[in-house]
C-alpha cells in the first residue's frame, strides 16, 4: 500500500504517509528488534542491551580518507543496526534518532571530546529535505550532541540543491558530484564532531571535512553509527 502511495503520487507525500502512520501505528509501540510490544522506545530494553553489548565487538577506524582525518564507526552496516539507519532515512522515523544516539554509548575510553567541540551534520540539499520530509542528519547529530552534552549546530552551508541520491553512484562519481558541494557557514575555530548515519565510501565526509578545513578548521573527527563492510554504495 505505501509503495502504491509513493510511486503513483510521488514521493512529496512521504511526510503525511509517515504523520497518517504514525497516527494508525504509533512509533515505538513495536520493538524494532524483535517485533513484540515495546515500552513506548524503538526498542525493547532487551534489543537495546544486545546492540549495547555488541557495541564493543564492532567499531573501528578509518584513517584513509584523507590526511589527518579520522572517521570512527560503531558498528557494521548490517542486520539490526542497518535497519534502524534505514529506517530513520527513509521512513522518516524521528524517534530513531534518540535511540540510535542512546546506542553511541558508552564511547571506548579513548574517545574523549574537548567542552569546546562542536557538533554538526551533514547539511541536506533542500531539494532532498522536501521529499524526505525530516533531515535525520540533523536530528541524529542534535540527539548525539545532547548525549555527550556538547552544542550542536550547523556548521556547513550546503552549495548544490541536486536531490540526486550519493547512494546510487559509484565513489569516483560520488566525490566529483559532491565537488564544491559545502562550504564552512561560519570560521571554525573549535574540534568538530561530524555525526553522520553510516559511512559508506566516506566521500561526504572527505569533502564536509575539507570545508570545515577551508574555514579554518583543525581538529575534525567523523562519528557515524554504522559502517558499510562491503563498501556497497547500494546500501
Ligand atoms: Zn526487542
Amino acid at each position: 500500500m505505501k509503495h502504491w502511495i509513493y510511486s503513483r503520487w510521488g514521493e512529496g507525500l512521504r511526510a503525511t504517509g509517515a504523520f497518517l502512520r504514525d497516527v494508525i501505528w504509533p512509533e515505538g509501540a513495536i520493538c524494532r528488534g524483535c517485533g513484540k510490544i515495546s515500552d513506548g522506545t524503538p526498542l525493547c530494553p532487551g534489543c537495546r542491551e544486545r546492540l549495547q553489548r555488541e557495541n564493543s565487538l564492532s567499531f573501528w577506524t578509518e584513517t584513509t580518507l584523507a590526511p589527518g582525518l579520522t572517521a570512527w564507526s560503531l558498528r557494521a552496516h548490517e542486520a539490526l543496526p542497518r535497519q534502524l539507519v534505514l529506517s530513520l532515512k527513509y521512513r522518516g522515523e524521528a524517534c530513531l534518532a534518540r535511540e540510535i544516539a542512546r546506542l553511541i554509548q558508552p564511547l571506548p575510553a579513548f574517545l574523549t571530546f574537548s567542552s569546546e567541540t562542536v557538533v554538526t551534520w551533514v547539511t541536506m540539499p533542500r531539494g532532498r529535505l522536501r521529499v524526505r520530509g525530516i533531515d535525520h542528519g540533523r536530528l541524529l547529530a542534535e540527539a548525539v550532541a545532547e548525549e555527550l552534552g556538547l552544542p550542536c549546530r550547523r556548521l556547513l552551508d550546503r552549495r548544490d540543491d541536486r536531490s540526486r541520491a550519493q547512494a546510487r553512484l559509484n565513489e569516483a562519481r560520488r566525490l566529483q558530484n559532491l565537488k564544491g558541494a559545502f562550504a564552512p557557514a561560519e570560521p571554525i575555530r573549535f574540534p568538530v564532531l561530524l555525526v553522520d548515519d553510516v559511512l559508506t565510501t566516506g566521500t561526504t565526509a572527505r569533502r564536509c571535512a575539507e570545508a570545515l578545513r577551508q574555514g579554518g578548521g583543525t581538529e575534525i573527527t567523523v562519528l557515524t553509527f554504522t559502517r558499510a563492510v562491503s563498501r556497497d554504495p547500494g546500501s
